[in-house]
C-alpha cells in the first residue's frame, strides 16, 4: 500500500485471534467471521465489519502506522485470506501474526471526496 487511491491493497491481522478486541458477546473470535468479498471498514486502526454487531475483526498492522489516518472509515473488500491458502508460505504468515486476510480499499473516504 503506497497511496490512498482506491485498489490499494491492506493487511489485515488478528483474524484468528480474540485480541484487540477482536472478540464480542456473539463470537468468540469476530475474525472467524471474514469471508472473501465481505466488506469491511477501517476504524481507528482496526476494522469493523459491516454487519448489525459491527464486530471487531483484526488490526492494520504497527508497520503500516502512517497511513493510519489515510484508512480512517473507508471501506474494504477481503481479497485473501492467508490461512485458507494452500500456499506453506502463506500460512505459516498467517500462523506467526495470528490471522491475516488483504482488503481493496473500494471507496476514497469522507477526506477525499
Ligand atoms: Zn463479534
Amino acid at each position: 500500500m503506497n497511496d490512498n487511491t482506491i485498489g490499494s491493497l491492506v493487511p489485515i491481522y488478528g483474524i484468528a485471534s480474540p485480541d484487540l478486541g477482536c472478540s464480542c458477546e456473539h463470537h468468540a473470535i469476530c475474525g472467524s467471521l471474514v469471508h472473501i468479498d465481505m466488506l469491511v471498514r477501517f476504524k481507528k486502526m482496526v476494522v469493523y465489519s459491516e454487519g448489525a454487531n459491527r464486530c471487531v475483526i483484526g488490526h492494520v498492522p504497527e508497520k503500516l502506522s502512517e497511513y493510519f489516518h489515510r484508512l480512517e472509515g473507508r471501506i474494504a473488500q477481503v481479497y485473501t485470506i492467508y490461512h485458507l491458502s494452500k500456499d506453506s508460505n502463506r500460512m505459516a504468515f498467517s500462523n506467526k501474526n495470528d490471522g491475516v486476510c488483504h482488503a481493496i480499499l473500494v471507496d476514497k473516504g469522507i477526506a477525499y471526496r
